[in-house]
This record gives C-alpha cells, sequence and structure tokens, in this order.
C-alpha cells in the first residue's frame, strides 16, 4: 500500500469487509494492468470497487452494495444510467449491425441533432473521444489560420494528447511531460486561468498564436471556476487579432445548458469539442465549427482552393450504436429540463454538504457551478464559512491542492456510506437524481466526517 495512512485504519478495515468481491477482482487486474485500472481517475488505495450494473442515479458492485454514482460516465450520462430510450435506440441499432464500413443514416440524424441545439456547429466531423477532438481542432486551428502556436490556460484539462499534458495537473511551467517532445510542449502557452490582461498582452506582443482553448466553465469544470465575462472577453481579445477561439465542451456540451455553456454565456466559437453527453454514454465525440476551417477536411473544398486536405480516417468514427444513442440522448435533452434539473440538483447538493460542514464544524466548502459539486479541503487552514465560500477568491493552486491520503479515505468513507464520488471529492449531477439522493448524499457525507473524526484524521 503507498500510503501509510491507510495501514492500521478502521475505515480500510470497513471497507475492505463490505467489498470482498472487488478485493478479488483487484488483486486479478494488478496482475494484468497497470495499478489494476484502464482510467488514472479510477485509481484508490487500498483498490477500487468493481461495479456490475447502473441505473439511474445509481450503480451496484459485484457485492451488491449500491451506490449513488456522481461519476456518471465521467460526465457522459447527464440523463443517468440506461435512460429507456436511448438504450433502445442502442439496442436497435446493435441488431441492425455495429459497423458498416460506409455512411449510415443516424451518423446524418446525429449531426443534425448537435446542430440543431448549437448554432455555431456549422459543420461537424465525429472523432471516437475527447482527446481526438481537441486534438483535431488544434490541426485544424494550425492549418487554417498559418500559425503554430497554441494558448491554453493552467489547470484546464483537454485529454492526454502530446499539446495537453503539460499545465493541467503538473508542469505548470510549461515543460514537456514524460514521452512527450520539448517541441511540442513548446509550441503551447500556458496562462494563468482568467487573467484577460495576460491574454490581450500574449496575443499583442506573439503574431503566431493559432487558437486559445478553455473549458468554458473553468478547470475540470468549474473546479477552478471561470466567469462568463472572461469568455465573453476571450472572444472580443480573438477577434481583434485573427485568433481562433476554441470552446472545450467536452464536459459542459449539452449539460450546462441544452446549447451547452457557448449559449448559456452567448460566445460563439470558432470552434468546440464535444464528447460524453453527444454519444449518448457511448464512445463518441465531434468537433464542429465554423465551415470554412472544417473545409480543410473538405474534399471538394481544399480541392477548390489548391489547399492541401487534412487526413483524418477514424475507424470508429461515426459508429452507427453511438450515433444512435447520441442523437436519441441530444432529443431528449433539446425537448425536456433535463439540464434545469441537474443544475437545480447540484446546488442542493452543495448547500445540503455545506450545512453539514458548518454542523461538525470543518473549514472546508462544497462549491460548483451548474450540475457539478467540488470539494475545497482546505488545504492552508484559512479561516472560511462553508457556505459563503469564494473559489474566485483563493488562487488554482490552492484549490487544485487536496491533501491526497486523507481525500482518500474520505472517499472509502463514502463508498462504505453508498456514494460514489470522484477523486477530487467531487461529481457531476444526472437529471435522475432526486431528493432522496441529495439527502442520502448529505448523510453519507456528515457520517463520512464523523468516521475521519473518529480515526484522528479531523479534530473532533
Ligand atoms: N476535454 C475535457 C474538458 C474533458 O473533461 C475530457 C475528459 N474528461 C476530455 C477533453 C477528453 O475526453 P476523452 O476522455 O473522451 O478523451
Amino acid at each position: 500500500m503507498a500510503d501509510s495512512g491507510l495501514t492500521n485504519s478502521r475505515i480500510v478495515a470497513s471497507y475492505r469487509e463490505k467489498t470482498p468481491g472487488s478485493a478479488g477482482l483487484a488483486k486479478q487486474a494488478m496482475e494484468l494492468l497497470p495499478s489494476g485500472i484502464a482510467h488514472d481517475a479510477r485509481y484508490l488505495e487500498p483498490y477500487g470497487i468493481y461495479v456490475e450494473r447502473a441505473k439511474g442515479p445509481h450503480k451496484w458492485d459485484v457485492d451488491g452494495n449500491r451506490y449513488v454514482d456522481y461519476f456518471g460516465g465521467h460526465g457522459a450520462l447527464l440523463l443517468g444510467h440506461n435512460h429507456p430510450k436511448v438504450i433502445e435506440a442502442a439496442r436497435q441499432a446493435l441488431e441492425t449491425g455495429t459497423h458498416f464500413g460506409a455512411n449510415h443514416p443516424a451518423e446524418v440524424r446525429w449531426a443534425e441533432a448537435i446542430q440543431r441545439l448549437v448554432p455555431s456547429a456549422e459543420r461537424v466531423r465525429f472523432t471516437s473521444s475527447g482527446t481526438e477532438a481537441t486534438l483535431m481542432a488544434v490541426r485544424l486551428a494550425r492549418a487554417f489560420t498559418g500559425r503554430e502556436t497554441l494558448v491554453r490556460f493552467k489547470t484546464h484539462f483537454h485529454g492526454w494528447h502530446d499539446h495537453m499534458t503539460s499545465g493541467y495537473a503538473s508542469h505548470f511551467d510549461g515543460s514537456a511531460t514524460p514521452g512527450v517532445l520539448q517541441g511540442v510542449a513548446g509550441k503551447v502557452i500556458l496562462l494563468e486561468p482568467g487573467d484577460l490582461a495576460a491574454v490581450s498582452a500574449c496575443l499583442a506582443g506573439s503574431g503566431d498564436i493559432a487558437a486559445i482553448i478553455l473549458e468554458p466553465t473553468g478547470g475540470s469544470f468549474g473546479l477552478v471556476p471561470n466567469r462568463p465575462e472572461f469568455v465573453q472577453g476571450l472572444r472580443r481579445l480573438t477577434e481583434k487579432h485573427g485568433v481562433l477561439l476554441i470552446l472545450d465542451e467536452v464536459v459542459t456540451g449539452f449539460r450546462v445548458s441544452s446549447g451547452g455553456a457557448q449559449t448559456a454565456f452567448g460566445v460563439r466559437p470558432d470552434l468546440s469539442s464535444f464528447a460524453k453527453i453527444v454519444a449518448g454514454g457511448l464512445p463518441g465525440a465531434a468537433v464542429a465549427g465554423r465551415k470554412e476551417i472544417l473545409d480543410r477536411l473538405d474534399f471538394a473544398a481544399t480541392r477548390r482552393e489548391g489547399q492541401e486536405k487534412i487526413q483524418h480516417p477514424g475507424t470508429y468514427n461515426a459508429n452507427p450504436v453511438s450515433a444512435a444513442a447520441g442523437a436519441a440522448a441530444l432529443e431528449i435533452i433539446r425537448t425536456s429540463d433535463a439540464c434545469a434539473r441537474a443544475n437545480r440538483t447540484a446546488g442542493d447538493i452543495r448547500t445540503a454538504l455545506n450545512l453539514a460542514l458548518e454542523r461538525q464544524h470543518v473549514p472546508w466548502a462544497a462549491y460548483g457551478t451548474y450540475s457539478g459539486f467540488h470539494l475545497f479541503m482546505n488545504p492552508k487552514g484559512r479561516p472560511i464559512s462553508p457556505s459563503k465560500f469564494d473559489p474566485f477568491a483563493v488562487g488554482y493552486d490552492e484549490l487544485k491542492a487536496q491533501p491526497t491520503a486523507l481525500a482518500n479515505k474520505l472517499r472509502l468513507a463514502m463508498l462504505i456510506n453508498g456514494v460514489d464520488v470522484t477523486g477530487r471529492i467531487g461529481g457531476v449531477v444526472s437529471a435522475t437524481h432526486g431528493p432522496d439522493d441529495v439527502g442520502e448524499t448529505a448523510a453519507a457525507f456528515e457520517n463520512s466526517i464523523e468516521m475521519l473524526k473518529r480515526e484522528g484524521e479531523l479534530p473532533a
């Protein structure tokens, strides 16, 4: 076990007692997969739960334990697990064929569904993941502008390709992370999140900026929040300097509002990346935006303009099952109050968690916007009042810093109490989470704090 704080822990002992089936699978997985896992966010000491099935806001592990789920398919499941209409669309698609190696009707319906909700999506190109979507967005921006440098903001996440690894969780000086060429990392300028003056100076000082990319509501869905005015200001500055604005709406798309953060903020980006919700909980993603930019992928347009076309194959681009599920999910989102409901419930969760913190006299805070929540664990011991916490008054380094061992134990305690929160202690809320889930979550949180107190991790 990497963390000695977890040995001789009653929390760890109870977790092990409750999850013997997961422990057995984890032991096998350790011999097969690095760290026994398939995604870094699933790393947990001593091991994570193994989930067998899910429905609505809940999931069940192999030991039959039920959890209120705040991973939400890493943000893909605004409609909760297994929405009947999405599953039916996917099932019908499965029965007719999983890959035609040809154009198919569902991809047309899927692109139409995106365009109906996102007016800036004049053209859409499907990819398999959000990482591929932001990679293509950057390539399009470079080809279109003839410039090389990309501006990003510290803490903002855009997937794991080579342009996006520095400055998200580490390497805030812009140096390359392991396996990435310094020449690639060196073409990325990392700026302070929220600092329009820095952006203005950067764009004025360099003629080589192809694009700015950002998460519109802030790094990691508002863990380090942005104000809408920041995004609006970026639009003005990028227009002034002929730089492209790429909104990475992989999480915020079809979640913040049915038209994403761009609709909520009244900003029309040049390009957007979408994934997660866009494919209804199946693998799938898209880059979308101005026709003249996506024309760099178009055979006839590039021929006409005498340009070299950007190549873009991809075996699973717009695969029929994801296309069917995605189109069905987007139609439900367009015609229901799913976004508003999830936003409201997340607000109730933040309030309930803060009330629990105040009752327990713990100087942490639940915060967030739209359908997300984050826990500030106050690494510098600031005197704060949970309900009144203002994340804008705290630097990104402090918002990001989390006592790893304590967060790990808190997560285990929440699992023991039937709630699955993310490793950074937070989560995304779906339209299927209801008042009972909010109540269960608040009670689990308060129990977990009491367990941490009993273990001497927090003052009694
Ligand atoms: N951008 C953002 C804002 C994301 O949150 C993510 C994934 N969490 C990605 C890009 C990468 O998407 P994917 O995991 O589908 O590659």
